[in-house]
């Protein structure tokens, strides 16, 4: 999906690399990109210094302080074996395979978010190498406002070399979906709008709207099928957790129900999102309202009878919770009370089929227009969208305290392929 040239590829291993590394590109005169898992590139890396820092994996859990420290280029799927042996869960989102830090520096909501709020919320401390080559810590106590900054701020005002996230009591949890046929999509959705209202912070949810390939990478039981899934992960008692998932079961019998007591060590099974490597292309933003209208509009751009969508999955995340209880100006992360998160993802094996589902997906979202708040999250945005509408991820002070933040601390631009952030001179 993502074509680059850097000038200079440095494989670090260590936060004395990343110093030397970012020195040596101030000499240069070169810009600086850092990429983990290259999951989430929203400008590529071209003639500039790029950091990979996926040999940095070190995890060092500490069970009697329920924290862990993190290293740069650690995965989810490196951290959650490690903590669920001493029956401890980080905040990862769907899939094991995203970037720990890349995921939560845009804010990083996943299937406990509700209940334990954003991982950019459960950050302890940063250690990160700013553009003069200096190794800081922040936290609370020590470099306040970069710490602030970096808590949904993107990785553009410094390298993070690690991070000590807090870890959470969770080994069981009541998790799974259901699919429904996409004949009964329009009943799903107006019972999932009304249900969502119904249940407590402890049920982190979604609904789905899929139109799944005829492909291997598929699951045989959803090939070439379209479908509405009901997806949720209820972090209490089981019991409780299944009498919440029972009242779908005793509305309508869904043609699949992969709803069971599930250790968390398996959490990524309620998504599925795909293993390997895959070209595709998310967009989205924050829905308002899933109002008769809107229902109206996702079914006319999902419906496979109202033509051939090229958009694989519409899916709408129940947020809200533990994350709109946070003082809104405690991190740089906004948005905090929206509640029903959109994320539009299709598949780009070519360059027409990458053009075809950006104009396609633009028009998706003109007609949806009515239903949304304007307001985006970053970490779903790819390609020129999420260079283009950075400033909808924050609310406009953020915003401007991000763009001092960055003359402070990187004010000749040097890390520019994070969110795009300009100092703040250069906003005027
Ligand atoms: C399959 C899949 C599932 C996902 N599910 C969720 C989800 O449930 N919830 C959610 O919130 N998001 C989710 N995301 C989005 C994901 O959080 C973003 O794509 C994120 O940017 C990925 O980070 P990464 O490190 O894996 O990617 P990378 O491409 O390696 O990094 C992304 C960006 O993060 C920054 N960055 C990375 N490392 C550093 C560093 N050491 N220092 C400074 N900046 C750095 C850089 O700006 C970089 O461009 C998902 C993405 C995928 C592909």
């Amino acid at each position: 999906m993502v074509n680059q040239r850097p000038a200079l590829i440095i494989l670090t291993e260590n936060a004395q690399d990343v110093m030397e590394t970012v020195r040596l590109a101030r000499e240069e005169d070169l810009d600086v990109a850092v990429q983990s898992t290259v999951h989430g590139v929203g400008r590529p890396a071209d003639d500039c210094l790029l950091i990979r820092t996926s040999n940095m994996t070190d995890i060092r859990v500490d069970a009697a302080s329920q924290t862990a420290w993190v290293s740069a280029g650690a995965k989810w799927g490196h951290v959650l074996p490690t903590t669920q042996a001493h029956g401890l869960a980080p905040l990862l989102g769907s899939s094991p395979d995203v970037g720990v830090v890349g995921y939560t520096l845009g804010g990083g909501f996943g299937w406990l978010g509700r209940k334990y709020g954003l991982a950019a919320d459960s950050v302890n401390y940063f250690e990160v190498v700013t553009a003069d080559g200096q190794l800081l810590r922040a936290s609370a106590k020590e470099n306040p406002d970069l710490f602030w900054g970096l808590r949904g701020g993107g990785g553009s005002l410094g390298i993070i070399t690690g991070m000590e996230i807090k870890l959470y009591p969770v080994s069981t949890v009541y998790g799974g979906f259901l699919v429904y046929p996409m004949e009964k999509a329009r009943a799903v959705l107006t019972r999932f709008r009304e249900w969502v209202d119904s249940v407590p912070e402890k049920m982190t949810s979604s609904i789905a709207l899929m139109n799944l390939p005829p492909l291997p990478i598929v699951p045989e039981y959803l090939r070439g099928k379209s479908v509405v899934m009901v997806r949720g992960c209820y972090c209490g008692l089981v019991e409780e957790g299944e009498a919440f998932i029972q009242g779908w079961r005793d509305w309508q019998a869904p043609f699949m129900d992969a709803f069971r007591v599930m250790p968390f060590s398996e959490v990524a099974s309620i998504s599925n999102d795909p293993e390997g490597p895959v070209p595709g292309l998310s967009s989205g933003a924050w829905l308002g309202e899933l109002s008769d209208g809107a229902i109206d509009t996702l079914l006319r751009h999902m419906a496979p009878e109202n033509g051939d969508s090229p958009i694989l999955m519409t899916e709408i995340r129940h947020a809200g919770g533990v994350i709109s209880r946070v003082d809104p100006g405690t991190t740089a992360y906004g948005n905090r009370d929206a509640e029903l998160l959109m994320q539009i993802v299709g598949m780009t094996p070519t360059a027409e089929a990458y053009a075809h589902l950006v104009q396609y997906s633009a028009r998706f979202k003109e007609d949806l227009e009515p239903y949304l708040t304007g307001t985006v999250y970053m970490n779903f945005l790819e390609g020129r969208e999420s260079l283009e509408r950075v400033k909808d991820g924050f609310s406009p002070e953020a915003f401007e305290r991000l763009t001092r933040l960055k003359a402070a601390y990187d004010p000749e631009n040097r890390f520019s392929f994070g969110f795009n952030i300009p100092p703040v001179d250069r906003t005027n």
